[in-house]
């Protein structure tokens, strides 16, 4: 399934999803506001019941997936609910055709103003930070209005609940069976290191086997899930947002001395070749975002026009995509030699790991940027995704080691050269 595709099918999904669970509510709300005001029941009563039905339908939304969660819906659909339970229990204290009147009102109205809420982006702030979610909550209250709406007009024209009922039902249910086979709904949250299996690399300060002055490290391989070990919040990262950052706590771990990595001592010689190697990876991880933001741009300035031609044509244009392909192919060929010095382990592999690190994240951030001014005021836009690639590649220049440690380490290692 092409990108674009899989776009198109998680957003029909969504917002058909919510829009039949809002359907489904909004007749269910109006029928039972009928069946209620059919059986007498006090407001107390009423209310009950409708706690029950909402108490059901939040663990129906939460157990199916963990995502609704994680995006906070779980929380603002229990609320409509909440709201819809209230307006039942008034209602229902008028027991006849009245009451489902009023439901309706109710209804319509607690639609309408989640609405408003929502696509006025007054919630923004909250939890719904993607413009597509308020779409998503929306279409939640068209379905509740058309929901309640259509089961009002049709218990009213004299049609026996069951048909309401059963239409929402059906829609429902078609539904569910395309929200199984969505790729979205089956996608997870990206666990924390401590949900999951991975173990963590710990550096411990081992007892001083010689001067009691002399700081020993030792490396262990800690499980995720072992006792004592805590993660902290998740930080909010200007980018790299499919990753998760998270401090760590330690607290009486206990480590069996199997789960040692080398010798005892050998931490600190760990520590520094996994950075030597790591600076390889963030090398490549860069020349990629760099090589995407390239593409992307060197595409849309060929099929943007202004002035009657493709921007493309504008030799301003053409020197900027110039300047960004020849910084990513120089960079590709420092990350390739220094790669090659690591595989050979040669002695000068450290200095050039270093230089590729360096080189390559600092043409990534050039190039992203570049690339948001060759889309002009749509590369700021979150359409396209060389914005993303632009926070994307700051941290690169921090990270292992920031650009001012790689020119230490470059100039030290220069200058003890003989
Ligand atoms: C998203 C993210 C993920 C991370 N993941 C990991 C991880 O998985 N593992 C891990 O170990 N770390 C990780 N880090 C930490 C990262 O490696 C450090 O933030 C980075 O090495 C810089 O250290 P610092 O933040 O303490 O900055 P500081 O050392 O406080 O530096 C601040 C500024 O001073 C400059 N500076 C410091 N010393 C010198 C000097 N001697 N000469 C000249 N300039 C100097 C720096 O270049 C920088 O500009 C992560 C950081 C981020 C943001």
């Amino acid at each position: 399934m092409t990108v674009q595709a899989l776009r198109l099918r998680t957003l029909s999904t969504l917002l058909g999803s919510y829009f039949a669970f809002g359907l489904y509510w909004g007749v269910w709300v109006v029928v039972f506001a009928d069946y209620l005001a059919a059986r007498g029941l006090t407001a107390g009563q009423a209310g009950l019941q409708l706690a029950a039905l909402s108490i059901a339908s939040i663990l129906t939304m939460t157990l199916l997936s963990p995502r609704l969660q994680r995006l906070g819906l779980a929380r603002t659909v229990p609320l409509g609910h909440l709201t819809m339970g209230l307006g039942t229990a008034i209602v229902s204290a008028a027991p006849d055709r009245l009451a489902v009147l009023g439901f309706v009102v109710v209804g319509i109205g607690n639609g309408l103003l989640d609405v408003f809420v929502n696509v006025g982006g007054q919630m923004v702030e909250t939890h719904h930070r993607r413009p597509v979610l308020q779409f998503v909550h929306a279409a939640y209250n068209i379905g509740g209005i058309a929901g309640a709406l259509g089961a009002g007009l049709a218990l009213a024209a004299g049609a026996p609940f069951r048909v309401p009922l059963g239409a929402a039902i059906l829609a429902f249910g078609v539904t569910a069976i395309w929200c199984a086979a969505s790729p979205w709904l089956r996608a997870q949250p990206a666990p924390t290191a401590t949900e999951t299996k991975v173990s963590l690399a710990v550096f411990a300060r081992s007892p001083a086997l010689v001067l009691p002055a002399l700081v020993i490290l030792s490396a262990f391989a800690v499980e995720g899930r072992t006792p004592g070990l805590t993660p902290g919040r998740h930080e909010r990262k200007m980018g790299m947002r499919g990753s998760v950052l998270t401090s760590l706590t330690l607290e009486e771990v206990r480590v069996p001395a199997g789960n040692r990595l080398g010798e005892e001592g050998d931490g600190f010689r760990i520590c520094v070749e996994s950075l030597n190697s790591a600076r390889l990876i963030t090398a490549a991880h860069a020349l990629g975002i760099a090589e995407g933001a390239l593409e992307y741009a060197r595409r849309y300035a060929m099929n943007r026009r202004q002035f009657g031609r493709p921007i493309a044509e504008f030799q301003g244009i053409q020197f900027l995509l110039a300047d960004m392909a020849t910084q990513v192919e120089a960079a590709r060929s420092l990350t390739y030699e220094a790669t090659r010095r690591y595989d050979r382990q040669d002695p000068d592999f450290v200095k050039f790991s270093a230089m590729a690190k360096l080189f390559s994240t600092d043409v990534a951030m050039q190039v992203t940027t570049d690339a948001v001014q060759v889309l002009g005021g749509y590369g700021y836009l979150k359409d396209h995704p060389v914005e993303r690639m632009m926070r994307d590649a700051k941290v690169e220049q921090i990270w292992d080691g920031t650009n001012q440690i790689q020119r230490l380490l470059i100039g030290r290692l220069l200058t003890k050269e003989g």
